[in-house]
C-alpha cells in the first residue's frame, strides 16, 4: 500500500496572507476586505511573518530552502473562491526535497508551499431543499502546504506522520489544539496499479478512517478482479466512507499563471535571520542517544513539557542517567502541575540536591520524596535550611533530629541534649564544620522545632 498526503496547516498568523483582516472572527463575514473578496482594483501584500513561518517548516523538514520565491494564481470557479483564483505556489515552492523521521523510518517530503484558503462553504436545510451559506472569513487565511511522497503505508502510518508533525510543528511555530483541529489533508491511496485521491479530510481521526475505508474498498474491488478507476473522491463524515467526486483535474487544467501583483520575494535573507530550534522529538532523540536513556521515556518527559525536560537534562549531568528519569517520570512528574509554574534555576537546583542526597544515602527514598513534594508546595525542602544557610549542613542536622525526637524533646530540661547532636555531625562531616557553627546551628533548630 502507496500513501502520499498533501497537508495543509493553518499558520497562526494575526492577520491574513495578502491584507490586514484579523484572523480571528466570530460573526461570519466579518473579517473581510476589498482584497480577501477579490474586488476588481485590489492589491494583495504579502504577509511576511507567514513567509517566515513557511521556511522554518521547511528547514525542519530538511528540505532545500529556494533563495527567491514568488507566486502563481491557479484558477478555478466555484463560489468559494471570490476572485476565480487561488494565490499560491506553483513552480517556485519554499522548498522541496525533505524529510521527517517517523517511527524510525524516513519520509520523503517533496514540497512545502504557502497559499491562502479559500472562503467556507455551509450547506443548510432539509434535503431537497438545501442552502449554500459562503463565509469569506476564511477566505485569504494563510495556509502552508506540506506534500509527502508516497512513502507512507498504512493508515495508522499516516495518522501517526501527522500526529507527530503536529507535535513539532507547535514548537516551530506555535499553533495550537484549534489550529490542529482545522489541518486538512488530501491523501492518495493506491493498493495496485491505479490511485485514488480523498480530497478535503480534516482531522487525523477522519484522515485514518477515510484512509481504512478506501484501502478496504480498494483491497474488495481488487480480489474480486476489478480494476480501481483512478479518481476524486471525498470522505462523508457521518456515513464514514469515501463517495466519489469528480474525475481527477489534471494540473494543467488550472492554467497557472505568475501573480503578477506580487513580486519576487529573497528568502536567503529570511532564512539568515531564522534560529534554529530544537524541536520535542528531536530533543527526544537528542537525549535518548546522550543519556543512554530509553526513547519512549525520553518522549513522554518532553511532550510533557520542555521545563521538565530541562530539569531532567540537569538531574542526568548530576547523577546517573537512569535515576535521573525514575525520579522525573515518578516524584517529580507526580508533582509536576505544582512545580511547573515554580521551576527555575532556585528549584532545579533543590530539586538536584535532593536526588543528590538519597543517591548518596545522605537522606532514605521517601524523605527525597517528601523534599520534592515541599519545594512543589512552595515549603523549604528541608525545613532547617531557611534557618541555617549552610543546606548540608541544615540537612545532617535535621534527618539526626527527625531519628531522635527525643532530643528536642529533653533539650528545654537539659540543654546538653544537644550535645549528641553536636557529636553526631562532627563525626559524620569529617571536620567541614566547626563546632561553634554546628553549636549555633542545632540551637536554631531546636528553637524552631519547639516555638
Ligand atoms: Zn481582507
Amino acid at each position: 500500500m502507496k500513501i502520499g498526503l498533501e497537508i495543509h496547516v493553518q499558520l497562526p498568523t494575526r492577520s491574513k496572507l495578502f491584507c490586514s483582516c484579523p484572523t480571528t472572527a466570530d460573526e461570519p463575514n466579518s473579517s473581510v476586505c476589498p482584497t480577501c473578496l477579490g474586488f476588481p482594483g485590489s492589491r494583495p501584500v504579502l504577509n511576511r511573518r507567514a513567509l517566515e513561518m513557511a521556511v522554518q517548516i521547511a528547514r525542519f523538514l530538511e528540505c532545500r530552502v529556494a533563495s527567491e520565491i514568488w507566486f502563481s494564481r491557479k484558477t478555478y470557479f466555484y463560489p468559494d473562491l471570490p476572485k476565480h483564483f487561488q494565490i499560491t505556489q506553483y513552480d517556485s515552492p519554499v522548498g522541496v526535497d525533505g524529510s521527517f523521521v517517523v517511527g524510525g523510518r524516513s519520509i520523503g517530503i517533496w514540497r512545502v508551499h504557502v497559499e491562502e484558503d479559500p472562503g467556507r462553504i455551509k450547506r443548510v436545510g432539509r434535503s431537497g431543499e438545501e442552502v449554500s451559506l459562503i463565509d469569506y472569513n476564511r477566505s485569504g487565511i494563510p495556509l502552508v502546504e506540506i506534500v509527502t511522497a508516497p512513502d507512507l503505508t498504512s493508515p495508522d502510518e499516516a495518522r501517526n506522520f501527522l500526529n507527530e508533525l503536529l507535535v513539532e510543528l507547535r514548537h516551530i511555530i506555535g499553533t495550537t489544539a484549534s489550529d490542529e483541529q482545522s489541518v486538512r489533508a488530501d491523501a492518495n491511496i493506491s493498493l495496485g496499479e491505479e490511485r485514488v485521491e480523498v480530497k478535503n479530510v480534516q482531522g487525523l481521526k477522519n484522515l485514518e478512517r477515510a484512509l481504512k475505508f478506501e484501502a478496504s474498498r480498494q483491497q474488495k474491488l481488487l480480489e474480486a478482479g476489478m480494476r480501481v478507476v483512478r479518481e476524486t473522491r471525498r470522505f462523508d463524515e457521518e456515513r464514514k466512507v469515501t463517495l466519489s467526486a469528480r474525475e481527477k483535474e489534471l494540473e494543467e487544467d488550472y492554467g497557472y499563471i505568475g501573480e503578477p501583483d506580487l513580486g519576487v520575494y529573497d528568502l536567503s535573507r529570511i532564512s539568515a535571520g531564522l534560529l534554529e530550534v530544537e524541536t520535542p522529538l528531536r530533543r527526544a532523540q537528542r537525549m535518548s542517544a546522550h543519556y543512554v536513556v530509553d526513547y519512549d521515556k525520553a518522549r513522554q518527559v518532553v511532550l510533557t513539557s520542555m521545563a521538565m525536560a530541562d530539569l531532567f537534562e540537569a538531574l542526568a549531568n548530576a547523577v546517573d542517567p537512569e535515576v535521573a528519569m525514575n525520579w522525573t517520570l515518578g516524584p517529580i512528574s507526580a508533582n509536576w502541575e505544582l512545580l511547573l509554574p515554580r521551576m527555575n534555576d532556585q528549584s532545579t537546583k533543590e530539586i538536584v540536591e535532593v536526588v543528590q542526597l538519597v543517591v548518596g544515602r545522605q537522606i532514605t527514598d521517601s524523605e527525597g520524596r517528601r523534599r520534592i513534594g515541599a519545594i512543589a508546595m512552595g515549603e523549604c525542602p528541608t525545613d532547617i535550611s531557611c534557618a541555617v544557610q549552610d543546606e548540608a549542613l541544615g540537612s545532617l542536622i535535621n534527618d539526626y533530629l527527625n531519628e531522635h525526637p527525643q532530643v528536642v524533646r529533653d533539650h528545654a530540661s537539659n540543654p546538653k541534649a544537644a550535645n549528641a547532636v553536636i557529636g553526631h555531625v562532627m563525626k559524620v562531616a569529617k571536620g567541614k564544620y566547626n563546632s561553634q557553627e554546628i553549636v549555633e546551628a542545632t540551637r536554631k533548630e531546636i528553637e524552631r522545632r519547639t516555638s
